[in-house]
């Protein structure tokens, strides 16, 4: 999988990658990445991975490089040792270059809650010639650095040829989205989390950004694979299960695949040209003999309020280890014998790792758990249950019956990715309130909330337009595989 371009180009281009659109909060030093590359080359040229140039979000953690977050609270943590994943990709002979900028904690839509600054949104539709001009958009979010990595050019070539980032509830799917590029989050337990800093942990996966679907497909291979050390994994057993499964369903390939269309999705607030270009997407599926259908998911209408009942509530648990005593860095002036305790510390948060918090706090407090953390896990559950009778894949985790050789069941779901088109970097951050940017996630997460692996695809060029393939739990395989029909 080596990609024609030279190392050199590589390292005088990573600089202007940064100094242009704040792609990264850790570049690895010039001799360091010429020296991992050349090893490369000499000793596993031919792995599955070499040549490649790749980036991580800065939530991965790594031995020999900080891991921050983007957080003023982990500025200088370095952990005791590397993700799986990391390995699993050095193993496969890519070269790592540098940690990539995020929302804070990977909580945001845009990729301005950072303490290194917003990234800007390279794609060409914003920069045409590549000047600097005045439009700096945002690229979306959380996994702003790594989408932007991917799809940034200098003198007309691509740098990054992947990037890893975290969707939680879509943030590896919106900033792909914006970008242009190709995004895809896993199943939930697909990939590994060893090692990934935990946002809200049943809902956290690893995702693959790319502009080229056969190297996204190689490093996916490279990562799907059972880790013992994350307990939430998906065992061996299952995956052979799935494995089995897939090749049951081969009727697909002889039946035309039927694809469904959420009736809840359609939503008055979509941008027209989002609505337009989706609409000519259907179109094409439809002149390539795909059954469009629509179909209904009453429960979808709840996945916002249950993301952000569940995703802060999750959140506060997690962060509550950053204390200054087992992570984060202490006030020197403030003990414990001083009354404000943690505060110091713990105001080294940014302001929207403290919305959710607080938010978060509140849905836990025992008055109102009932009446929302509660309700939003059985909602959550229903929801699981309306995407296991739409789809013909069973869903090996629920075993709910699923709709395998009926005439009504459906293969894959598709939606716009986003409601709109990346604003300005300046309106965004002179936004005081945040509801625009929740907003924005009612196409991603209820793939979130049910584990679904989804992939956005960019449709209209460069332009800031992509569309969401879904497929049920387990069916990794099979929405790359449609995927591949659509490039
Ligand atoms: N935008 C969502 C949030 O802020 C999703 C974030 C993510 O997927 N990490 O919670």
């Amino acid at each position: 999988m080596s990609q024609a371009k030279s190392i050199d180009h590589v390292i005088k281009a990573l600089p202007k990658l940064q100094s242009r659109y704040n792609i990264f909060a850790h570049l690895e030093p010039s001799t360091k990445i010429l020296q991992r590359y050349n090893d490369i080359q000499k000793n596993q040229p031919n792995s599955t991975l070499a040549g490649t140039i790749s980036a991580i979000k800065d939530n991965i953690v790594t031995q020999d490089s900080n891991t921050t977050c983007a957080s003023q609270m982990l500025k200088e943590y370095k952990s005791p040792f590397t993700a799986t994943i990391v390995k699993l990709l050095s193993n496969a002979g890519t070269t790592i270059v540098g940690k990539t900028n995020m929302d804070e904690f990977a909580m945001g839509s845009l990729g301005i809650h950072s303490c290194y600054g917003p990234t800007i949104n390279p794609s060409r539709a914003f920069f045409a010639n590549d000047d600097m001009g005045k439009r700096e958009m945002v690229t979306g979010g959380s996994s702003s650095g790594s989408a932007a990595a991917v799809s940034a050019t200098i003198d007309g070539d691509n740098i990054i040829d992947f990037a890893l980032g975290t969707d939680t509830g879509g943030s590896v799917r919106l900033p792909a989205s914006y970008c242009s590029v190709l995004g895809f989050k896993g199943s939930y337990g697909r990939i590994s989390r060893y090692g990934v800093v935990s946002f809200a942990q049943s809902l956290d996966t690893v995702g693959i950004f790319a502009k080229d679907l056969p190297i996204l497909r190689g490093v996916f291979d490279v990562l799907n694979k059972y880790d013992r050390k994350d307990p939430t994994s998906l065992n061996d057993l299952l995956r052979n299960e799935i494995i089995e499964l897939s090749d049951k369903c081969l009727h697909r390939l002889q039946n035309p695949l039927r694809i469904g269309i959420v009736q809840e999705f359609n939503q008055e607030s979509v941008d027209k040209d989002i609505k337009s270009a989706f609409h000519d997407f259907i179109g094409q599926l439809m002149e390539k003999g795909y059954t469009v259908v629509p179909i209904s998911i009453p429960s979808i209408k709840y996945s916002l309020p249950i993301y952000y009942t569940l995703a802060p509530s999750e959140a506060v648990s997690n962060l509550s280890r950053y204390d200054g005593i087992r992570f984060g860095t202490r006030d020197p002036n403030e003990d414990v014998n001083n009354e404000a305790f943690f505060s110091k510390t713990r105001s080294n948060f940014g302001t929207e790792v403290r919305n959710r918090l607080i938010l978060g706090n509140y849905n836990l407090s025992s008055s109102f758990a009932h009446n929302n953390y509660i309700q939003a896990q059985k909602l959550r559950v229903n929801l699981i249950n309306e995407f296991d009778f739409m789809f013909k894949f069973p869903n090996v985790l629920t075993r709910n019956k699923a709709n395998v050789g009926d005439d009504n069941g459906i293969d894959f779901i598709i939606s716009p990715t986003s409601l709109n088109k990346p604003t300005f970097v300046r309106r965004a951050m002179s936004d005081k309130i945040a509801t625009d940017e929740y907003f924005n996630d009612i196409f991603t997460i209820p793939a979130s909330l049910a584990g679904l692996p989804t992939m956005t695809i960019p449709i209209r060029g460069n332009e800031p337009i992509g569309i969401q393939i879904m497929g049920q739990y387990g069916d990794d395989q099979g929405v790359l595989d449609f995927t591949s029909t659509l490039m």
